[in-house]
Protein backbone atom coordinates (compact mmCIF):
# COMPACT_ATOMS: atom_id res chain seq x y z
CA UNK A 1 0.00 0.00 0.00
CA UNK A 2 1.04 3.21 -1.24
CA UNK A 3 0.76 6.07 1.53
CA UNK A 4 2.21 8.92 0.01
CA UNK A 5 2.60 12.74 1.66
CA UNK A 6 3.86 15.39 -0.94
CA UNK A 7 6.18 18.46 0.58
CA UNK A 8 7.11 21.23 -1.03
CA UNK A 9 6.56 25.14 -1.52
CA UNK A 10 3.57 26.34 -3.13
CA UNK A 11 4.29 27.04 -6.75
CA UNK A 12 6.89 23.87 -6.64
CA UNK A 13 4.64 21.71 -9.16
CA UNK A 14 3.74 19.19 -6.26
CA UNK A 15 0.10 19.36 -7.40
CA UNK A 16 1.02 18.63 -11.36
CA UNK A 17 3.25 15.65 -9.81
CA UNK A 18 0.74 14.42 -7.62
CA UNK A 19 -1.98 13.76 -10.61
CA UNK A 20 0.56 11.88 -12.40
CA UNK A 21 1.58 9.37 -9.36
CA UNK A 22 -2.13 9.47 -8.76
CA UNK A 23 -2.50 7.88 -12.30
CA UNK A 24 0.89 6.13 -12.60
CA UNK A 25 -0.43 3.97 -9.21
CA UNK A 26 -4.01 4.57 -9.54
CA UNK A 27 -4.71 5.82 -6.04
CA UNK A 28 -6.63 8.97 -5.26
CA UNK A 29 -5.19 12.39 -3.96
CA UNK A 30 -6.52 14.12 -1.11
CA UNK A 31 -5.56 17.86 -1.65
CA UNK A 32 -6.70 19.86 1.49
CA UNK A 33 -6.48 23.24 -0.41
CA UNK A 34 -8.81 21.72 -2.99
CA UNK A 35 -10.96 20.48 -0.48
CA UNK A 36 -11.51 24.11 0.90
CA UNK A 37 -12.03 25.55 -2.07
CA UNK A 38 -14.51 23.14 -2.93
CA UNK A 39 -16.31 24.32 0.33
CA UNK A 40 -15.92 27.83 -0.40
CA UNK A 41 -17.01 27.85 -3.83
CA UNK A 42 -19.98 26.19 -2.12
CA UNK A 43 -20.59 28.38 0.34
CA UNK A 44 -21.07 25.71 3.28
CA UNK A 45 -20.31 26.77 7.48
CA UNK A 46 -16.39 25.17 6.64
CA UNK A 47 -16.28 27.25 3.33
CA UNK A 48 -17.30 30.50 5.19
CA UNK A 49 -14.92 29.82 7.88
CA UNK A 50 -11.86 29.02 6.32
CA UNK A 51 -12.88 32.06 3.77
CA UNK A 52 -10.76 34.65 5.34
CA UNK A 53 -7.99 32.53 6.57
CA UNK A 54 -7.38 30.99 3.08
CA UNK A 55 -7.68 34.69 1.25
CA UNK A 56 -4.50 36.02 3.75
CA UNK A 57 -2.61 33.38 2.67
CA UNK A 58 -2.48 32.13 6.44
CA UNK A 59 -3.27 28.52 7.46
CA UNK A 60 -6.37 27.04 8.62
CA UNK A 61 -6.48 26.01 11.99
CA UNK A 62 -4.61 22.38 12.79
CA UNK A 63 -8.35 21.23 14.44
CA UNK A 64 -10.12 21.75 11.20
CA UNK A 65 -7.96 20.43 9.01
CA UNK A 66 -7.09 17.23 10.97
CA UNK A 67 -10.74 16.54 11.36
CA UNK A 68 -10.73 16.74 7.65
CA UNK A 69 -8.09 14.58 7.01
CA UNK A 70 -8.86 12.01 9.51
CA UNK A 71 -12.49 12.05 8.43
CA UNK A 72 -11.35 11.74 4.57
CA UNK A 73 -9.33 8.60 5.26
CA UNK A 74 -11.34 6.44 7.12
CA UNK A 75 -13.15 6.46 3.84
CA UNK A 76 -12.87 2.98 1.83
CA UNK A 77 -12.15 4.09 -1.55
CA UNK A 78 -8.18 4.17 0.01
CA UNK A 79 -7.68 0.03 0.06
CA UNK A 80 -4.53 0.32 -2.58
CA UNK A 81 -3.38 3.87 -0.91
CA UNK A 82 -3.47 7.48 -1.29
CA UNK A 83 -1.17 11.03 -1.80
CA UNK A 84 -2.01 13.46 0.68
CA UNK A 85 -1.74 16.67 -1.08
CA UNK A 86 -0.43 20.23 1.15
CA UNK A 87 -1.06 18.25 4.56
CA UNK A 88 0.71 17.57 6.85
CA UNK A 89 1.64 21.73 6.87
CA UNK A 90 2.90 21.62 10.26
CA UNK A 91 5.08 19.40 12.99
CA UNK A 92 2.10 19.36 14.52
CA UNK A 93 -0.27 17.54 11.68
CA UNK A 94 2.62 15.30 10.70
CA UNK A 95 2.10 13.86 14.39
CA UNK A 96 -1.50 13.80 14.61
CA UNK A 97 -1.48 11.89 11.35
CA UNK A 98 1.66 9.13 12.40
CA UNK A 99 -0.87 8.30 15.51
CA UNK A 100 -3.29 6.41 13.25
CA UNK A 101 -1.11 6.23 9.97
CA UNK A 102 2.33 5.10 8.91
CA UNK A 103 4.08 7.08 5.69
CA UNK A 104 5.70 5.14 2.99
CA UNK A 105 7.52 8.21 1.31
CA UNK A 106 7.69 11.80 2.07
CA UNK A 107 8.01 13.06 -1.67
CA UNK A 108 9.93 16.29 -0.86
CA UNK A 109 9.76 18.58 -4.08
CA UNK A 110 12.18 21.21 -3.15
CA UNK A 111 12.80 24.69 -5.06
CA UNK A 112 13.93 27.93 -4.55
CA UNK A 113 11.64 30.91 -3.52
CA UNK A 114 12.67 32.98 -6.56
CA UNK A 115 11.81 29.99 -9.17
CA UNK A 116 8.49 29.60 -7.13
CA UNK A 117 7.43 33.34 -6.79
CA UNK A 118 7.81 33.48 -10.59
CA UNK A 119 5.77 30.30 -11.08
CA UNK A 120 3.11 31.00 -8.48
CA UNK A 121 2.43 34.70 -10.12
CA UNK A 122 2.04 33.69 -13.45
CA UNK A 123 0.07 30.65 -12.21
CA UNK A 124 -4.40 30.59 -13.74
CA UNK A 125 -7.13 28.36 -14.04
CA UNK A 126 -10.20 28.40 -15.51
CA UNK A 127 -13.27 30.25 -13.53
CA UNK A 128 -15.70 27.88 -15.77
CA UNK A 129 -13.97 24.36 -16.06
CA UNK A 130 -11.42 24.62 -13.18
CA UNK A 131 -8.67 23.31 -15.61
CA UNK A 132 -4.89 24.64 -14.64
CA UNK A 133 -2.57 26.75 -16.70
CA UNK A 134 1.06 28.36 -16.21
CA UNK A 135 1.69 31.32 -18.25
CA UNK A 136 5.57 30.17 -17.87
CA UNK A 137 5.45 26.26 -17.97
CA UNK A 138 2.38 25.72 -19.15
CA UNK A 139 0.68 28.80 -20.95
CA UNK A 140 -2.59 28.32 -22.73
CA UNK A 141 -2.45 28.49 -26.41
CA UNK A 142 -4.60 31.53 -26.26
CA UNK A 143 -4.02 34.39 -23.76
CA UNK A 144 -6.58 34.39 -20.59
CA UNK A 145 -8.59 31.64 -22.68
CA UNK A 146 -8.98 28.17 -21.65
CA UNK A 147 -7.90 25.40 -24.21
CA UNK A 148 -10.43 22.89 -22.82
CA UNK A 149 -13.51 25.30 -23.02
CA UNK A 150 -13.15 28.43 -23.79
CA UNK A 151 -13.75 30.33 -20.66
CA UNK A 152 -11.91 33.23 -18.47
CA UNK A 153 -8.42 32.49 -17.24
CA UNK A 154 -8.17 33.89 -13.59
CA UNK A 155 -5.71 33.88 -10.61
CA UNK A 156 -6.00 32.23 -7.69
CA UNK A 157 -7.33 35.07 -4.57
CA UNK A 158 -4.44 33.77 -2.89
CA UNK A 159 -1.57 34.44 -5.37
CA UNK A 160 -1.47 37.87 -5.72
CA UNK A 161 2.25 39.19 -5.22
CA UNK A 162 1.60 40.33 -1.11
CA UNK A 163 -0.17 36.87 -0.75
CA UNK A 164 2.69 35.22 -2.06
CA UNK A 165 5.39 36.62 0.32
CA UNK A 166 3.20 35.51 3.17
CA UNK A 167 2.32 32.01 2.07
CA UNK A 168 6.43 31.45 1.36
CA UNK A 169 7.26 32.91 4.73
CA UNK A 170 4.92 30.84 6.49
CA UNK A 171 6.34 28.01 3.97
CA UNK A 172 9.65 27.81 5.81
CA UNK A 173 8.51 28.63 9.29
CA UNK A 174 6.23 25.58 9.08
CA UNK A 175 7.07 23.32 6.57
CA UNK A 176 11.10 22.90 7.33
CA UNK A 177 10.42 21.00 10.74
CA UNK A 178 7.70 18.88 8.81
CA UNK A 179 10.41 17.80 6.48
CA UNK A 180 13.03 16.74 9.16
CA UNK A 181 10.25 15.19 10.97
CA UNK A 182 10.08 12.71 8.12
CA UNK A 183 14.01 12.83 7.44
CA UNK A 184 14.66 11.84 10.88
CA UNK A 185 11.99 8.56 10.47
CA UNK A 186 13.73 7.77 7.03
CA UNK A 187 10.71 8.33 4.65
CA UNK A 188 12.13 11.59 3.07
CA UNK A 189 12.85 11.35 -0.76
CA UNK A 190 14.21 14.80 -2.03
CA UNK A 191 13.60 15.72 -5.38
CA UNK A 192 15.22 18.62 -7.71
CA UNK A 193 11.70 20.86 -8.16
CA UNK A 194 13.45 23.44 -10.22
CA UNK A 195 13.92 21.15 -13.62
CA UNK A 196 11.01 20.46 -16.44
CA UNK A 197 8.11 18.79 -14.94
CA UNK A 198 8.69 15.81 -16.76
CA UNK A 199 12.13 15.59 -15.56
CA UNK A 200 10.93 16.15 -12.06
CA UNK A 201 8.43 13.70 -12.66
CA UNK A 202 11.32 11.07 -13.80
CA UNK A 203 13.37 11.72 -11.17
CA UNK A 204 10.27 10.74 -9.04
CA UNK A 205 9.69 7.31 -11.03
CA UNK A 206 13.78 6.88 -10.34
CA UNK A 207 13.81 6.79 -6.88
CA UNK A 208 10.37 5.50 -5.40
CA UNK A 209 11.39 2.87 -8.32
CA UNK A 210 8.50 3.15 -10.43
P1 LIG B 1 -2.96 24.76 -1.20
O1 LIG B 1 -3.89 24.60 -2.36
O2 LIG B 1 -2.40 23.44 -0.74
O3 LIG B 1 -1.90 25.80 -1.46
O4 LIG B 1 -3.84 25.31 0.03
C1 LIG B 1 -4.51 26.53 -0.05
C2 LIG B 1 -4.83 27.05 1.34
O5 LIG B 1 -5.63 26.08 2.06
C3 LIG B 1 -3.63 27.28 2.25
O6 LIG B 1 -3.00 28.52 1.99
C4 LIG B 1 -4.29 27.22 3.62
O7 LIG B 1 -5.02 28.41 3.90
C5 LIG B 1 -5.30 26.09 3.45
N1 LIG B 1 -4.69 24.78 3.79
C6 LIG B 1 -4.52 23.72 2.94
N2 LIG B 1 -3.94 22.69 3.57
C7 LIG B 1 -3.69 23.10 4.84
C8 LIG B 1 -3.07 22.50 5.96
N3 LIG B 1 -2.56 21.25 5.91
N4 LIG B 1 -2.98 23.21 7.11
C9 LIG B 1 -3.49 24.46 7.18
N5 LIG B 1 -4.07 25.10 6.17
C10 LIG B 1 -4.18 24.43 4.98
Amino acid sequence: MHKIVILGPPGSGKGTQAEFLSKALNIPTISTGAIFRDHMARKTDLGKEVDAVMRAGKLVDNEIVNKLVQERLAKDDLQVGYILDGYPRKVEQAQFLSEYRDVSYAIYINSRDTIVMKRLAARRHCDKCGAKFNFVTNPPKVESVCDECGGELVIRADSTAEVISERLASYHFFNDPVVKFYKRRGVLVEINGELSIDDVWQEIKNKLSL
